[in-house]
């Protein structure tokens, strides 16, 4: 077999990092890009590129760390031009902050609320409760947060961005799958409407002829 004919074609996908301020978005993201955990990151905003190769596969991801609004008028607040960007999105919290915890159950309503004005049937969505490794400080029981994926249909994870590189990866690969499913499902819808349409365009001739 050639090279060539192995080759399977390009997969891409757009990821949203949304949640509160200092919950671990940049160290999440970071985390998956480079394997490292460094600390401090600041407060700026970032479009990364990433591409890797899976089962020969080549996944091209771009991932928009987002910055929290200030403005309190803002709360929960995910723009537009976010939510068209976006192919799917990973919301975290703070296991040891309510607080954060309120925010992402309101950008996930934001969310399907945007998604749904503009005929979207979901979005894929991955909820993370990261600083798994302050036990001490926690604030939002396990259950909470996997009951809250549940309800949105999303995935779920509890990780520690500080201790572990494997908890990102499975982040942004069950995100990578979840986008995958739902263009596949998308297309699916397309094809039966398709049909639909060229059986009515038939009987639709009939009727003329
Ligand atoms: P962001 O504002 O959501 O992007 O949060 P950052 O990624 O900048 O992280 C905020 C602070 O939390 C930083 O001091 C990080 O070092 C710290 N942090 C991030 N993830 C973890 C984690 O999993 N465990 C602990 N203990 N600290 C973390
Ligand atoms: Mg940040």
């Amino acid at each position: 077999m050639s090279e060539g004919s192995s080759h399977q074609p390009k997969v891409e996908a757009n990821v949203l990092v949304l949640g509160a301020e200092s919950v671990g978005k940049s160290a999440l993201t970071v985390r998956f890009l480079t394997r490292r955990f460094i600390g401090e990151y600041g407060d700026t905003e970032s479009i990364y590129t990433h591409i890797e190769t899976v089962d020969g596969r080549e996944i091209c991801f771009s991932i928009w760390d987002s910055v929290y609004p200030q403005n309190p008028s803002l709360q929960g607040w995910v723009s537009e031009e976010q939510l068209r960007w976006a192919d799917g999105f990973i919301l975290v919290y703070s296991i040891c902050d309510r607080d954060s915890f309120n925010v992402v159950r309101q950008q996930l309503q934001r969310i399907r609320q945007l998604k749904r004005r503009s005929g979207a049937e979901r979005a894929p969505v991955v909820i993370v409760g990261n600083k798994r490794d302050l036990q001490h400080g926690r604030a939002v029981a396990s259950e909470e947060g996997r009951l809250l994926a549940l309800s949105a249909d999303a995935g779920f994870f509890e990780t520690s961005a500080a201790e572990t590189y494997h908890g990102s990866l499975v982040v942004f690969h069950q995100l990578l799958e979840s986008v995958r499913d739902c263009r596949s499902t998308g297309k699916k819808a397309v094809g039966l409407k398709g049909i639909v349409r060229s059986m009515s365009a038939v009987f639709g001739r009939r009727r003329i002829e």
